[in-house]
């Protein structure tokens, strides 16, 4: 059957942006929360806003080695000081009086009546019998070397807002308002498999032994590696035979206890598999044809629970390209709003490109670039959807308009793998 023909190619395409907007549209709410310890939380949701118990620092304190002096004492420069206390972190000093100084360590409270802090760089001490003096070269300024208390985080702030993806930095933030444990959504329950009676895992047969037409999943290690990525439980039923029955066993089983169906190959135009008919029979689908290339054919259902309600069904292309492009495209911010992340779009860069595009697919394009030392963008030579070596390449995408030539030198929208691998 050629493409023309077939029922899909009188389908007209849907935009990418249509496509992600229904998909989130069918997010029923946030999954359960669930509470975990902080040291367990990287990669989480945060379930709800965390407020601050505290004031971050909890009072002023220094931020260099030296001495808290009061400026007033201090209108000469040169004058000399009495040091009648030493005040290490975690301990608090007694409050100073007209002419003496303390001895102080970053991060220890400021003494009351001191107004400054000068560096141990800039006085030197003077032994004077049983009394140390320490003169000070420069009249300080009021406030210098003081971090103030609440600078950080004033009590009762929303420092991180529900919604959040914790990684180390908010890990950080949460312990240091005393957080042990934090609300976070569970994670999303997804079942993967593969269909397709060419694929072989790797392991079982040897490349040397591989039978003609046989090709390995590959598809599945990475799609695996980007749902852990995304904070998911991954069941990972593998390569489902291209046979009716055993497709409509596997999905069966795995809508009860998963929220995602997550498959990759069998939703081209014109396929022999069992995967379209299986979930229109266990529950509805639609299948759309995305103005997008790599990725055009993708499926978006629903397959019924025995015991009510129904898991989300998506089913990717096989060819390797258009399922990872798929994926993070669609499939990266379906998962991470279903754990209640509201800003889900990643953040895209302008680029210098250098290199001629001097045909633009009628399709929104994601082109396989990489940064180059002088500040623009390389292409890799093949764009096909089955070649997995131009996304090793890459370290990002090029997001381009439909129907646009690219001459080196125009500005190119880029999103940088980081923005959609994690
Ligand atoms: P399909 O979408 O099933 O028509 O597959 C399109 C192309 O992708 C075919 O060449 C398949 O052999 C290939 N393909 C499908 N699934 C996988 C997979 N899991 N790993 C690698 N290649 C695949
Ligand atoms: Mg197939």
């Amino acid at each position: 059957m050629t493409q023309a023909s077939g029922p899909a190619a009188r389908t007209p395409l849907m935009s990418l942006d249509e496509a992600r907007a229904r998909l989130l549209d069918g997010v029923d709410g946030p999954l359960g929360v669930e509470r975990v310890a902080c040291f367990d939380a990287d990669g989480r949701v945060l379930a709800g806003d965390l407020v601050s118990p505290l004031q971050v620092p909890p009072q002023d304190n220094s931020s260099m080695d030296g001495y808290a002096v009061r400026c007033a004492d201090l209108a000469a420069p040169g004058s000399c000081l009495r040091v009648t206390q030493r005040i290490p972190a975690g301990h608090s000093g007694r409050p100073i009086g007209e002419g003496e100084a303390a001895r102080i360590f970053t991060g220890a409270p400021v003494p009351r009546g001191a107004d400054a802090i000068v560096m141990q760089e800039d006085a030197a001490e003077i032994p004077d019998g049983a009394q140390t003096l320490v003169r000070i070269q420069q009249p300080p300024v009021p406030g210098q070397w003081i971090r103030r208390a609440g600078e950080d985080v004033a009590r009762g702030a929303v420092v991180l807002r529900a919604g959040t993806r914790l990684g180390p930095a908010q890990l950080g933030l949460a312990a240091s308002l005393g957080a042990a444990q934090l609300d976070v959504a569970r994670r999303p329950r997804v079942a993967l498999f593969s269909t397709g009676d060419e694929l072989v895992m790797p392991g079982e047969v040897p490349p040397e032994a591989m039978p003609p037409g046989a090709i390995y999943n590959s598809n599945r290690f990475f799609l695996r590696a980007l749902l852990h990525r995304l904070g998911c439980e991954v069941s990972d039923l593998g390569i489902v035979p291209d046979r009716r029955d055993s497709t409509i066993a596997a999905l069966r089983s795995a809508a009860d206890h998963h929220d995602l169906i997550l498959t990759s190959g069998g939703v081209s135009v014109g396929e022999e598999d069992h995967v379209k008919p299986a979930v229109q029979a266990l529950g509805s689908l639609d299948l759309w044809q995305i103005a997008m290339k790599p990725g055009k054919p993708f499926a978006h259902g629903r397959v019924r629970r025995d015991g009510g309600g129904a898991a989300h069904f998506i089913g990717l292309p096989g060819n390797p390209v258009s399922s990872f492009v798929t994926f993070v495209w669609l499939v990266r911010p379906f998962l991470l709003r279903l754990q209640g992340v509201a800003d889900v779009d990643p953040v895209a860069m302008p680029m210098r490109a250098d290199f001629d595009l001097p045909k633009g697919d009628r399709r929104r394009e994601f082109l396989r670039a990489r940064r180059n030392e002088r500040g623009g963008l390389d292409l890799f030579p093949n764009q096909s959807s089955g070649v997995l070596t131009s996304v090793v390449w890459a370290d990002g995408l090029i997001d381009n308009p439909p129907g646009r030539s690219i001459a080196a030198g125009d500005r190119v929208s880029f999103i940088p793998f980081q923005e959609l691998l994690a």
